[in-house]
């Protein structure tokens, strides 16, 4: 029996250490030839990739993503938004009346000529073709032969594909008029990590990537102005505001131009066009080139104007802030339905109102660190995402407009609290798909997201959670962090624990609910009355009229955070009432006055003496 359970000891031990210690990720690259009919919206691809496995695992079988089939009646997209409680406005139409609203998903009533599609018409591993099957918005492959760990693939493809009517993020003529949101718009490789693989159908949320360097050519009506992402190869050919003023023009004679894309260490490839672009340039810190593009309208071309500079102040926050931006170009793109983000690019919709523009390009370009840069798996932990971007573009906005707000994130605290009075929350590591409604996914990516960060700061101090922002983005930039990277790169800021932080704060609805129960002369009796424990910043005031600050520690924090404050002993999570004395008689004593920490029932954090 010893010697059996000596053996089992050491296979936990080393199944431990090899998963924590040998990060891999897949490498993609991607070549592309895609001549585009402006009037059909169809559009017929040559791809290449090269496709590199640095996992220890031998692969049998490649997915790829076929998003745009998701636009088709009948299509898993299109049955969720039938049976979903609150489905995307976007996407349904409201047939009943406003109290009585019956929605009808916009996705059914497409004819086969607004569809999207991507079909595949043939594909080849290594030169020889290999056999695939469609799965909705997924293609499978059985491989000929087997990638093993270390090896290349070569995957040749040929395809045909048509833009679907603006329904959600992709799509032809928007509501502001965009002729083509090309995002989510080719076979794209599914992602392949230390959990497997991520081949998720296309059902509502947005998506994960491999890294790579893309190589794309578009042939395109020559009226049309493309912004997206890559540095455009031969802008002399082109023009469009790309050129360099001071050299002439080699424009081809034709009926389309063939516009030539590379961008480097990318995990996608996004692109607008328009034949009524302007395109507008400026130079943000470090020399980086801002692109615009936006439809010539007297009611908000003004706006889009005075965007530009706001745009470099916000780029010039974030790399303050949180690191500095890699790429040499970003470009904010008049397009899709609202505001998604790309690889160095954004599209969003709207400028009849300044503030609602500057908001959403903030909230945008911070993507560019969140999922472009840290490319955690959104799908999986949209809360690292949505949530940190929230915080960050909250605080950015706050500089940048000069909003003088005393917390910038409070807007993120009083979702979170509404989600909780709901009763409809769901735990913010779920599936973004599976939530049970898109009211309960919406306030818990971006609210209880945003603060997650903002809480981590009250928890660890606001010099800590800097330093933490940071380090994390220095070291998982061009990586995939998981949720444990975020709170050991805290821990190893901090040198506190904080493993009950993110279990409580991301896999449960638990809630913090803390309570100044008694005063007794020099007496205080505090005590948990929630479900998820919290260090406790204190401030009692005396009978003299002075203040004292306490801290009370959380014991499986092993330490506190740096404060002025007079710290007490620690208090276990498993004890529900604490009780200490003060040196003078207590008039009032008050929970956290900063309001950082998410206590549900403010009511009780304040009690003054009998
Ligand atoms: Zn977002």
């Amino acid at each position: 029996m010893k010697k059996l359970s000596s053996l089992f000891f050491f296979f936990i031990v080393f199944s431990i250490s090899a998963q924590n210690t040998s990060y891999w990720q897949q490498h993609v690259d991607y070549t592309m030839d895609i001549d585009m009919d402006v009037k059909s919206y169809q559009y017929k691809g040559k791809q290449k990739i090269v496709y590199t496995n640095n996992s220890p695992e031998t692969l049998e079988r490649v997915y790829y993503h076929l998003f745009f089939n998701a636009f088709q009646p009948g299509s898993e997209m299109d049955i969720r938004l039938q049976n979903v409680q609150d489905p995307d406005k976007r996407m349904a139409n409201n047939i009943g009346t406003e109290e009585d609203p019956i929605y009808e998903s916009r996705i059914s009533k497409l004819q086969d000529y607004e569809i999207g599609y991507q079909k595949i018409s043939s594909l080849k591993q290594n030169g020889k073709p290999v056999k695939f099957e469609v799965i909705g918005t997924i293609l499978k492959v059985d491989l000929n032969t087997v990638i093993q760990s270390g090896e290349k693939a070569i995957f040749e493809m040929e395809f045909e594909a048509q833009v679907p009517n603006q329904i959600r993020r992709s799509g032809r003529n928007n509501k502001e008029g965009i002729a083509l949101s090309m995002t989510q718009w080719y076979p794209k490789i599914a992602e392949y990590d230390f959990e497997g693989w991520h081949a998720n159908a296309y059902i509502g949320r947005e998506f994960h990537g491999v890294w790579g360097d893309y190589d794309v050519t578009i042939h395109i009506d020559k009226n049309y102005t493309i912004g997206g992402t890559g540095y455009l190869q031969n802008p002399q050919e082109i023009g469009h505001g790309y050129e360099d003023p001071a050299k002439k023009l080699k424009v081809k004679k034709g009926d389309k131009l063939s516009w030539h894309f590379k961008a480097p260490k990318v995990h996608d490839f996004a692109w607008a066009a328009d034949d009524k672009y302007i395109h507008d340039k400026i130079t943000g810190e470090n020399e980086v080139t801002l692109h615009f593009f936006y439809k010539d309208n007297s009611k908000t071309n003004e706006n889009w104007k005075k965007l530009q500079p706001k745009t470099a102040e916000i780029l010039a926050y974030y790399n303050k802030h949180i690191g500095l931006y890699p790429y040499e170009q970003y470009s904010v793109i008049q397009g899709g339905d609202g505001g998604m983000e790309y690889a160095m690019c954004t599209l969003i919709t709207g400028g009849e109102n300044f503030n609602g523009l500057v908001s959403v390009t903030a909230h945008e370009f911070a993507h560019t660190w969140f999922q472009f840069l840290l490319a955690s798996n959104e799908i999986k932990h949209s809360w690292m995402d949505e949530g940190f971007t929230s915080y960050i573009s909250h605080l950015a906005m706050n500089e940048v407009m000069d909003q003088k707000k005393v917390n910038p994130n409070n807007r993120g605290y009083r979702g979170y609290y509404y989600l909780v009075q709901s009763g409809l929350e769901d735990p913010m590591s779920m599936h973004a798909d599976r939530f049970n409604s898109n009211f309960a996914y919406g306030i818990s990516a971006y609210n209880k997201g945003e603060v997650f960060l903002a809480q981590l700061g009250y928890v660890i101090g606001e010099e800590n959670l800097n330093k933490t922002i940071k380090k994390y983005f220095q070291d998982f930039e061009f990586k995939h962090p998981v949720p444990n990277d975020v709170k050991r790169t805290a821990e190893i800021v901090s040198g506190l624990e904080l493993e009950w932080y993110l279990n409580y704060w991301t896999q449960t609805t638990n809630t913090i609910d803390y309570a100044v129960n008694e005063i007794n002369g020099k007496e205080i009796i505090l005590e948990n009355i929630g479900t998820m424990p919290m260090p406790i910043d204190l401030t009692v005031t005396y009978t003299d009229g002075t203040k004292e600050n306490f801290n009370i520690p959380l014991r499986m924090m092993y330490g506190h955070k740096p404060t002025n404050a007079k710290v007490l002993e620690a208090w276990p999570w498993v004890q529900p009432i604490y009780s200490f004395s003060t040196d003078k008689l207590v008039k009032a004593v008050a929970i956290d006055p900063s309001q950082d920490m998410a206590d549900i029932d403010k009511k009780n954090n304040l009690r003054e003496a009998k």
